[in-house]
């Protein structure tokens, strides 16, 4: 029973986990989900590669994507821009897959509002001390910019209610099958299986008595 694919929006605060919760998830349970690789601006960490963490643009690039309807939803980012490619997205949710986006606040909400069937998760620590403590131990980051991106969380906590469910990242393995069993239940939400009930009430339709 599956009538259609489902955006599954991982979103949260910065440093909250969300990335390791989706490399998680995608090992765990290969084949099952699809991830959006998004485009940026943002200049490539030692260790990434273009196509598989991102498509690294110009910001030529990048706005020639947004002037030719190739995002989805886009947003900046401590300076940089990030956006989701729409082909890829709309082609698998067709076919009646489930893709993953690991996005930013302000996009998931422009996708929410396009999609309002996708399905909005915010990844949030235990306390705010987790979070920056979290950032300091990636060790990816400079002060300042660990700083920058408290003060960005501290704003986008006020998005928090318009997300569907809440995932307090405490234990990576507890967070991971909990994303997972959301995933799994929103499948079987009666909004997303009205083919399915059709089709029981059109069969039922010959035990009816007059
Ligand atoms: P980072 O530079 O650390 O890889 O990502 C910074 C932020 O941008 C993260 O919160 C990440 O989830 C978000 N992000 C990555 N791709 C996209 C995207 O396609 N759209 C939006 N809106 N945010 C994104």
């Amino acid at each position: 029973m599956k009538d259609e694919g489902m955006i599954v929006v991982l979103s949260g605060f910065s440093g909250a986990g969300k990335g390791t919760i989706m490399k998680h998830l995608l090992q765990e349970h290969p084949g099952e989900f699809h991830l959006s690789i998004s485009a940026t601006t943002r200049k490539k960490r030692q260790g990434e590669e273009d196509g598989r963490e991102y498509f690294f643009k110009t910001r030529e690039e990048f706005d020639d994507m947004i002037r030719q309807h190739q995002l989805l939803e886009y947003a900046t980012f401590n300076g940089n821009s990030y956006g989701t490619p729409r082909d890829y997205v709309e082609k698998l949710v067709e076919e009646g897959k489930d893709v993953l986006l690991e996005i930013e606040i302000q996009g998931a909400l422009q996708v929410k509002k396009l999609y309002p069937s996708a399905l909005l998760l915010f990844v949030m620590t235990p306390t705010a001390d987790d979070l920056k403590d979290r950032l300091v131990g990636r060790g990816t980051e400079t002060q300042e910019v660990i700083a920058q991106r408290l003060a960005i969380s501290a704003k986008e906590s006020s998005y928090m209610p318009g997300y569907d469910y809440l995932v307090v990242n405490d234990e990576i393995d507890r967070s991971v099958a909990l994303v997972y069993s959301i995933i799994r239940c929103e499948h079987y939400r009666t909004a997303r299986n009205i083919e399915t009930i059709k089709q029981m009430q059109k069969e039922l339709r010959k035990f009816e008595r007059r």
